[in-house]
């Protein structure tokens, strides 16, 4: 499998980043660096000649809906979040700033990939996913969260109209912000922390990545920074 990754990410050429905190099981989770504009974004992932594994993405609207995938084709996949127990696929997200999230259970039952911006944090996606893998069962303890390269507070400038949205979600808003040279700036991934920890899940159970797509962006594709052009890094979690 390592072999067929790292040829994957030359093909692609780009760079994936393993989070440690899934290695320690050996769930396969990776976060990649930007897919170059020559390159589409793939949908299957080639084993052999005669065997292909799906990607699944759903058709992302900065919501808070989850899709549980029991087959490889859905009919409508508009959602922000995606959770499975099958194995032989590999659910995906496509991000550029917005934080893009992996999740897995430590013995790999359930996995889930979310797309979380601002909009789907304010919405609570994420705990909208936990509840799920706690509703079947699953342990905080057992669960698992990688965070991706995303804009982080060093950048992500936000307007007054979007506080006032997060005043209306979270009593505790303003932990969320940091205010520098009378701006406000947004944490996406304090908002992300704040509902896995309201769920229980231990802080040791986390990963974050320390890349910050705009500052990186020779690494990462950023709305941001790139403006109009609309390319994606990709975020892949799987049982194989
Ligand atoms: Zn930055």
């Amino acid at each position: 499998m390592k072999e067929l990754l790292l040829n994957w990410e030359r093909t692609l050429s780009t760079v994936f980043i393993y989070p440690s905190l899934f290695q320690n099981f050996q769930i396969l989770g990776l976060f990649s660096q930007k897919i170059p504009f020559f390159h589409k974004i793939p949908y299957t992932l080639k084993i052999e000649a005669s065997l292909e594994i799906p990607l699944i993405f759903p058709h992302q609207i900065h919501s808070n809906h989850v899709l549980e995938i029991n087959s490889h084709f859905l009919k409508n996949r508009k959602g922000d979040a995606l959770i499975t127990e099958k194995e032989a696929l590999l659910l995906g997200i496509k991000t550029a700033d917005c934080i893009p999230i992996l999740i897995s259970t430590q013995n790999k039952e359930l996995i889930g990939a979310v797309h979380a911006g601002w909009r789907g944090s304010i919405k609570g996606i994420l705990y909208n996913v936990l509840k799920i893998f706690l509703n079947k069962g699953f342990k905080p303890k057992e669960i698992l969260i990688a965070m991706g390269p995303h804009i982080k507070t060093c950048c992500y400038e936000v307007k007054e109209d979007l506080v006032e949205e997060l005043k209306l979600h979270f009593e505790n808003y303003k932990k969320f912000l940091i205010f520098r040279e009378k701006k406000f700036f947004l944490s996406l991934e304090k908002i992300n922390l704040f509902q896995a920890c309201e769920l229980g899940i231990p802080f040791k159970n986390l990963w974050f990545s320390s890349d910050c797509t705009f500052c990186l962006n020779h690494l990462y594709w950023s709305h941001r920074f790139h403006k109009k052009n609309k390319r994606y890094q990709i975020s892949l979690i799987g049982k194989l």
